[in-house]
């Protein structure tokens, strides 16, 4: 069989046989090792025989995300759709750096875009683009922010801000944003942390007294981050008041929907979200919200004019863009880029907006079945989030031990989270499409057992 052959018999296995293999590593590291070290790039080997092998690897050295007991972080299943997709993508490997360069790639991912943004709530005057993740998207935001409040901060630095630039999250934030307060130069003490209330959610009377406090210190406070679905409890920030206070204050809003965007594609969830046309700057992924290999986040902002300031640059060796285009490496932090975006366009196409918004429904069904079953069973449900992620508890039970036994037995995953340090919870978030009540049941067994 030629490696063609090979890879395609590969797909179609795993998808019949995913359900029966282990959600978590068969192979321990010394085993991993000593096959690698058979790899001594000494001499060729066959392409074959190298899909075998590295398939092998991968399969038994995983915690699969794309395994339907796999009740884990924001990583998704994945259709067929989002493969066949990346396999294009690698086939033609377009430069999606500049639009001239490769012309229908650029189309098709802002086409995606621009059906998306609607979804938002933002109009056509406003920019989008894909990014690698939800990372880089935040980084972009609070960039954008910067490059809003203090219009020479592009040309002079943070220097261009006379007073010490701040901003705020809440302590359920993404810790993204302390990557970003260091790699930008703020510095992490520049990124203030606001409590949360009892149900996740960013407490806005405190984020008024941060900011006003910090501005009488001197400071110039520039910008708030409202989590639209936390990562550990699937909390939604109380968008519309914190628009309100950014909009007094002079802040710029920007909207951590990094999985919390999954709402738009629901007609029942949506509501829950409406909040993000509020927003002056949105992160999405992609590849936490619909079912496509990693590798796609997305950012949307109002407007285009901070890309512009930011990463616009004059090259030497690239063409001026076309008229009436853009090239996207100058409007992002990369420049030689893939066509990430393609992914999404095939599967938005393939299954349409409505069964796209049936599989989220599904997912949200699952959830519920699983917060009921849990509740019957005497856990006790400590999440209050309209999203598919359910935090659960039992008296005396300890949540690491628990997550951990689960995981060595491999039959499901699910995490741990701490968000009071003193009193884990168990984390269940139903991520794969295909998730269905029989693997929620089998879910809590493994729970009950461990
Ligand atoms: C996952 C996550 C991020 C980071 O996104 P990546 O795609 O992993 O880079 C940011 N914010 C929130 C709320 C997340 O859940």
């Amino acid at each position: 069989m030629d490696a063609m052959t090979k890879l395609q018999h590969r797909i179609e296995g795993w998808e019949n046989r995913v359900r029966d293999v282990a959600v978590t590593p068969r192979l321990p590291r010394e085993g991993l090792r000593e096959r690698l070290a058979a790899y001594d790039f000494s001499a060729p080997r066959d392409l074959a025989d190298l899909v075998e092998g590295v398939s092998d690897l991968l399969e038994r050295g995983a915690v699969h995300t794309n395994h339907p007991r796999y009740f884990g972080l924001f990583n998704t299943g994945v259709r067929r759709a989002g493969i066949v997709a990346d396999a294009l993508v690698a086939l033609y490997n377009p430069q999606v750096g500049g639009w001239w360069h490769s012309p229908a790639a650029c189309e098709i991912e802002q086409h995606t875009l621009d059906h998306l943004t609607k979804k938002i709530g933002f109009d056509a005057a406003s920019f989008a683009t894909f990014t690698t993740g939800g990372s880089e998207a935040n980084l972009t935001g609070v960039l954008s922010a910067l490059a809003h409040a203090f219009p020479r901060y592009a040309k002079e630095g943070l220097v261009a801000a006379a007073k010490e630039p701040v901003f705020y999250g809440s302590d359920q934030a993404h810790d993204s944003f302390v990557k970003t307060a260091r790699i930008t130069g703020l510095g992490e003490g520049a990124f203030r942390r606001v409590r949360s209330d009892a149900r996740q959610r960013l407490d806005v009377n405190d984020l008024r007294a941060a900011i006003r406090r910090d501005k009488a210190a001197g400071k110039s406070p520039f910008l708030a981050v409202a989590t639209v679905g936390t990562t550990s409890t699937g909390a939604i920030d109380p968008m519309g008041e914190m628009a309100a206070l950014c909009r007094e204050e002079g802040l710029w809003l920007h909207a951590d929907a990094a999985w919390g965007g999954i709402a738009l594609l629901s007609d029942a969830l949506k509501k829950h979200v409406a909040g993000l046309s509020l927003a002056d700057s949105v992160t999405w992924d992609a590849h936490k919200t619909f079912p496509v290999p990693m590798g796609a986040g997305m950012f949307f902002c109002r407007t285009h004019a901070p890309s512009e300031a930011l990463f616009s640059v004059h090259t030497a060796y690239v063409q001026d863009a076309d008229p009436g285009t853009y090239d996207l490496y100058q409007r992002s932090v990369q420049w030689s880029r893939r066509l990430i975006g393609l992914k999404v366009f095939v599967t938005l196409a393939e299954l349409g907006d409505r069964g796209m918004a049936d599989l989220v429904d599904h997912q949200s069904r699952m959830a519920d079945a699983l917060r009921q079953r849990l509740r019957a069973r005497e856990f006790h449900i400590e999440n209050d989030s309209p999203l598919p992620i359910v935090c659960f508890s039992r008296e005396g039970a300890l949540a690491a031990d628990i997550a951990r036994k689960v995981a060595a037995e491999g039959d499901a995953w699910l995490s741990e989270v701490r968000v009071d340090p003193k009193r884990p919870w168990l984390r269940a978030c139903i991520t794969h499409y295909d998730t269905q009540l029989e693997d929620v049941e089998r879910l809590i067994k493994a729970v009950e057992r461990a």
